[in-house]
């Protein structure tokens, strides 16, 4: 299996050791499970390979986009780790859920004066500015507040991205971050030691998401580390931090290879180790910001099977009671999945299909090529796997279908996090 968290028994998928058939006709569907000990597990792999690489002040934060409820932030705060946050919108569900916002990083390229004004009212550790613009905006809150704001400056490293076509967001041409190459990430920074209400503390880059490539983070490590040596020479700054972003990939087929943190870890601090000591500078403070790899593989999502339709010499459908409401990544970039057919484990898989929502939208499809049991059909349930992020957190109400609820499991036993959303929700704001 994709993940050690899946097993079979008796021709039933179990997820985190729970028979999932059963847990559908519990909760309903369509349900998303989170394997909460997988969570804490990843949390702590990631800890102890920071804590052995670059020591005991590096943090790794948890990208809290990958799936932002308020049950997850306490689990953060239980595990010690930071958080980066992007919206106040996810400010709020961190403080509801009493995360110290003292760990929190304040990212987006487009924060709103509303944003900065919240961030600041409620104590967020550290802003990540994506612009020159953006510094100008806390600074001016700041001094309104007669407060000195620690910041991060995020830069765009221009990896090349015609060997790593993944890396899309460490572009030169990226709408992230200020360049390198181009003088912008220098300039900002100058602009940026000269505010009297915002202290500079560090550099950001974040090149890219599901990223396998071999050396990525490495590259990353070295074009920001030289940046630091630069501006340590020409303007005497130290930057007491590095924040190498997020991006490992994870497993959503079987043809996806297995990342080991801790060895990945292991490679980025010798790189790092290595560029410094070739710099003559103090290795910074380190951290990196790992969103997927902490729940993607900790979630799945059950659904139960309506119409089959087979359109002879065509294709086949198998239609499911979600959909792009509940997971949009295939329709949004194709992304693969793993779909199983969880109570037919048994059953050989000869039955080519789609596996699609129950939008009004042709796009709407969880994944094609499916293989599934020919006695697939209406009342089974099919299980997705790898939905623990950039799921719910990107879920929608289209066509008034109510979200999933979030049910938790840990250690044999289950619990709601999230509950279903109800009719009465769904008007909740209609005046
Ligand atoms: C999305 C994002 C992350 C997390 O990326 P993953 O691929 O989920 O690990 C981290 N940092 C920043 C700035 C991001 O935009």
């Amino acid at each position: 299996m994709i993940c050690d968290n899946i097993t079979i028994e008796n021709g039933i998928l179990y997820f985190a050791g729970q028979d999932t058939t059963r847990l559908a006709e519990t909760y309903g569907t369509p349900l998303y499970l989170m394997d909460e000990d997988k969570i804490r597990e990843k949390c702590r792999v990631y800890k102890h390979a920071f804590e052995t690489h670059f020591g005991p002040s590096a943090q790794p934060l948890y990208a809290s986009k990958a799936n932002s409820f308020k049950r997850i932030y306490e689990i953060m705060k239980e595990e010690g780790m930071g958080i980066d946050v992007v919206s106040s919108g996810e400010i709020y569900t961190a403080l509801r859920a009493g995360f110290d916002l003292s760990h929190a990083y304040f990212h987006s390229n487009n924060k709103t004066d509303e944003d900065i004004r919240y961030a600041m009212e409620n104590g967020v550790g550290y802003f990540v500015a994506d612009n020159a613009e953006e510094v100008k905006a806390v600074e001016a809150e700041a001094a309104r507040r007669g407060i000195c704001q620690k910041l991060l400056l995020r830069l765009t490293p221009g990896i090349d991205p015609h060997t790593y076509e993944a890396i899309a967001t460490g572009k030169v041409d990226s709408k992230f971050g200020s360049a390198i190459e181009t003088g912008q990430a220098e300039e900002i920074t100058v602009f940026t030691l000269a505010q009297p209400h915002v202290e500079l503390v560090g550099f950001h880059c974040h090149v890219g998401s599901q990223v396998f490539g071999e050396d990525i983070f490495e590259r990353a490590a070295v074009v920001m580390l030289e940046f630091m040596a630069k501006m340590k020479e020409k303007y005497g700054f130290s930057a007491p931090m590095l924040d190498l972003g997020g991006g490992y990939g994870v497993r959503y087929v079987a043809r996806d290879p297995y990342l080991d943190i801790e060895t990945k870890v292991g490679q980025v601090a010798a790189v790092i180790r290595g560029t410094c000591e070739r710099l003559h500078m103090a290795v910074p403070e380190i951290h990196m910001e790992p969103g997927r790899s902490i729940v993607a593989d900790a979630g799945m999502t059950l659904y139960t099977v309506g119409t089959v339709k087979k359109i002879p010499g065509y294709k086949n459908y198998v239609s499911i009671d979600g959909g792009m409401t509940d997971n949009p990544r295939f329709a949004l970039y194709g992304s693969d999945y793993t779909c199983l057919p969880a109570n037919k484990m048994d059953e050989a898989r000869d039955f080519t299909c789609s596996v699609v929502g129950r939008c009004c939208e042709s796009g709407d499809i969880i994944q094609e090529h499916v293989m599934m049991p020919s006695s697939i059909g209406r009342g089974d349930i099919v299980a997705v796997c790898t939905t623990g992020a950039y799921n719910y957190s990107m879920a929608s109400n289209y066509n008034r279908l109510c979200r999933p609820p979030i049910v938790m499991l840990s250690g044999g036993k289950h619990y709601v996090a999230v509950r279903r959303e109800s009719f009465e929700d769904l008007c909740r704001n209609d005046v």
